[in-house]
């Protein structure tokens, strides 16, 4: 079997070379299913510096450069590559109801204009490159007393998909305003909207109308490469495994912990913020629900913390569909965005990694699935909301 595979791999690593216009990047790129049965299996893919992007039962999927394929090689996990022609590398028309930078600040300012007394839109820091990034408040708008919940999203550039959740359920709530249930919801919270933390990744995925796949920031490395990997660049437990100290790995970590304007961005707004009792961290894909830890295979020692994220990604799996583990389940990753704010902060806080399942359900561009996705994540955003009014500052904080 595994020398089927690897003389399909030969034949399509011939074949599959993009020179045509639907080059991805100056790059060439592969799209590869690589059996991993487990996650020690998964850690040790992942270990290679890629980025693992869709899980399967037996398999991961990711997409590669040739450097990494030829890593791949090294280990003894059997792979086969996928159609990448499959997937849509073109900006299409089909696609326009995403919001590219400039109509999504429109339209939260939009948002603004419309509800004035229930909302606050501000810059709360500058990408690497000065784009703005910004923070729309829900609720009343008294002074910060309120149980606090954050919501983000794009801290990969290419997941756009997670720009939208956040930003429609801004609209939802809004638009709903006036409801008994989320009328109560937006007397009694803080609710901190950050539709896109990483805007200069975002924008240069889909730069001149095609899609790069682009995961990163855009910082100039030293080597002369670009990007770093927002959710490696947190500072707890920084620099194990699950990141690499390669720049032009996937999931580089950056040369220090909160090397990068957009970790520290967000790591100042929520230091400042000390209300914020659960933070919700959108990513795509895969259909997952996951909590701490990602930097170890053991769990929250807190048992109490421990039930607390349990029960909480439970009710909010049920609701959505996805699956709910922690995170190392998967493979582990270090410096991620919810290892550290639970770790240094004491937040309850997940990655959700929306729809689609896979990367045969379209992967990181799967079209306008937008409603749907909105309208499968809408009531486990109102449940965390309502949530954040009842768990109480961790017993972890240190
Ligand atoms: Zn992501």
């Amino acid at each position: 079997m595994n020398k089927i595979i690897y003389s399909l791999t030969l034949f399509f690593l011939l074949s599959l070379v993009f020179m045509n216009s639907h080059a991805v990047t100056e790059k060439v790129l592969y799209s590869v299913r690589i059996e991993a049965k487990n996650k020690f299996e998964r850690t040790k893919i992942m270990n290679l510096g890629i980025a693992l992007d869709g899980i399967g039962e037996n398999y991961v999927e990711s997409v590669i450069t040739k450097e990494e394929l030829h890593n791949l090689k090294e280990i003894s996990s059997p792979f086969e590559i996928l159609n990448l022609d499959s997937f849509t590398l073109d900006f299409p028309p089909k696609d326009a109801r995403y919001h590219n930078y400039q109509e999504l600040i429109d339209a939260l300012k939009g948002l603004h204009e419309e509800y004035p007394e229930l909302t606050e839109l501000k810059s709360i820091g500058k990408s690497v490159n000065g784009t703005d990034i910004w923070v729309l408040k829900i609720g009343s708008q008294e002074e910060n007393l309120k149980p606090g919940i954050v919501f983000m999203g794009g801290h990969h550039a290419r997941e756009h998909l997670s720009i939208e959740v956040p930003f429609y359920l801004a609209t939802y709530l809004l638009s709903q305003s006036q409801t008994p249930k989320i009328k109560t919801l937006l007397e009694s919270r803080d609710i901190w909207i950050i539709p896109v933390v990483n805007p200069d990744g975002t924008e240069y995925d889909i730069e001149n109308g095609k899609y790069k796949l682009w995961r990163k920031n855009r910082t100039h490395n030293e080597d002369g490469s670009f990007g770093v990997d927002l959710n490696r660049n947190y500072g707890y437990q920084w620099g194990r495994e699950g990141s690499s100290q390669f720049p032009r790995s996937e999931t580089y970590r950056g040369p220090e912990a909160f090397s990068e304007p957009e970790t520290r961005t967000i790591r100042d707004f929520v230091i400042s913020h000390p209300h914020i009792k659960v933070l919700i961290s959108y990513h795509t894909f895969s259909e997952l629900i996951l909590y701490p830890w990602g930097y170890t295979y053991d769990s929250i020692q807190n048992q109490t913390d421990l039930s607390i994220f349990e029960n909480m990604a439970g009710a909010m799996s049920k609701m959505t569909g996805y699956k709910a583990e922690q995170s190392s389940d998967l493979y582990l990753v270090s410096g991620d965005t919810t290892d550290w704010a639970y770790g240094e902060r004491g937040i309850y806080a997940f990655t959700f990694e929306l729809s689609p399942k896979s990367m045969g359900g379209g992967g990181f561009y799967p079209g306008d699935i937008i409603d749907k996705t909105v309208d499968d994540n809408i009531e486990a955003a109102l449940y965390a909301i309502e949530r954040a009014g009842h768990v109480g500052l961790s017993l972890y904080l240190h």
